[in-house]
């Protein structure tokens, strides 16, 4: 399947934004300006695909909860006193970093592993990067049982969210079938700020 390079772009851009706790920069060819989404989202605050956009979404509202059914269990107040304000509000409460701001974005190792910011379990490999040009680290497989799924319905479309499976801190989303050769036909789109990088494989091997 073929696609427009600037419209799929474009489509990468709008899927990867999730939930901003900060106001986000929102594409100038966009069809909604900011006084029109302020306009809409006072008028229909419950809508996810706006309120997405504001970072109140459901889903951030319960990180003062305990998370379920993840090894590594922090309150959140926990979870402050150990991460970096951003990496609190990536991790914890599903944020997305600005495209092509990352620090792992063009970050191309021969050899390493990439672990988890929160809790330091490894996640991906070295070997799993590629180049996808999208603006966010790109991988096309994890460390096996590392990463786990979820149904992500914010922005008014269906995504895929991944979680570290020991902490259950967000990583970003996978998207498949976009047409990129690498053996799985997945991107697992991921926040560097989520991530923190070891060139030492070791851990991750035993893991395997
Ligand atoms: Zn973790």
């Amino acid at each position: 399947m073929r696609y427009y390079p600037q419209a799929v772009n474009f489509l990468r851009i709008l899927r990867t934004l999730s939930t901003f706790t900060q106001r986000p920069r929102i594409p100038q060819h966009s069809l909604l300006s900011n006084r029109n989404i302020i306009l809409l989202k006072s008028s229909m605050p419950t809508i996810p695909f706006l309120s997405g956009f504001f970072g109140s979404s459901s889903s951030s509202s319960s990180s003062n909860k305990m998370p379920e059914n993840y090894p590594v269990q922090k309150s959140a107040d926990e979870w402050r006193a150990v991460l970096s304000p951003q990496q609190f509000r990536i991790l914890r409460e599903k944020g997305t970093e600005p495209a092509g701001t990352g620090k792992f974005d063009k970050h191309y190792p021969s050899a390493g592993v990439y672990t988890c910011a929160g809790c330091h379990a490894p996640l991906y490999k070295a070997s799993h990067k590629f180049n996808s040009g999208c603006g966010w680290p790109a991988y096309f497989d994890s460390i096996p049982g590392a990463v786990t799924r979820h149904e992500d319905r914010a922005f008014g479309m269906t995504r895929t969210e991944i979680v570290c499976s020991n902490c259950g801190g967000h990583l970003g989303h996978v998207f498949k079938g976009e047409g990129f050769n690498t053996p799985t036909d997945e991107r697992h789109c991921v926040n560097s700020i989520s991530l923190t990088f070891s060139e030492d494989e070791t851990a991750a091997d035993k893991k395997e």
